[in-house]
């Protein structure tokens, strides 16, 4: 790889056992990574979503699912507005009013979320759905307890909406 020295300061990590990528480098006040790249300093969470997953669109938070902010795992980061209430992202005051426009780790969408508030709901533990669905416990807790995906099932159910609408009414 030709720009190989582009991307070394985006492997200064280590893995921990939540599937972390822990950032090794310099870190702000709040813990989270700050690295040099592209010519200018980032959030290093930010620059390893952008390095991995693509631009992140003006006025979108990148958030942690895993609630940890020195992680630079880009499977552990999603791009939300502060309509989503994470306070992982609304702690740093950067409000911004952008809105509509959300894009979650690939791994959950709504039909996830609901089936696993369903299993939740039938008895099975937070720690097995994290397990089954690849994330780690704190983001299955936040999702059974409704502290992320709040209008899941209402995307569920307007995504489906759309399909049948009127249809044999
Ligand atoms: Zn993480």
């Amino acid at each position: 790889m030709g720009k190989r020295y582009e991307i070394d300061p985006l492997t200064n990590y280590t893995v921990d056992e939540n599937g972390c990528w822990i950032y090794q480098g310099r870190k702000d006040a709040y813990g989270y990574g700050q690295v040099w790249w592209r010519d200018r300093d980032w959030r290093a969470h930010r620059a390893f979503y952008t390095h991995h997953k693509g631009e992140i669109p003006n006025g979108l938070f990148a958030c942690h699912t895993c609630d940890n902010p020195p992680c630079v795992n880009p499977d552990h980061i999603f791009l939300g507005t502060n309509n989503d209430n994470i306070q992982d992202c609304v702690s740093k005051g950067r409000q911004n009013s952008s809105r509509g426009i959300r894009q979650h780790s690939a791994k959950l969408n709504p039909a996830k979320v609901v089936e696993a508030r369903r299993r939740h709901a039938a008895g099975e533990t937070t720690a097995s759905l994290a397990r089954a669905f690849g994330i780690v416990e704190s983001a299955m807790y936040k999702i059974i307890r409704r502290i992320t995906w709040k209008t899941a099932e209402q995307d569920l159910a307007a995504s489906s909406a759309t399909a049948s609408d009127k249809e044999g009414a």
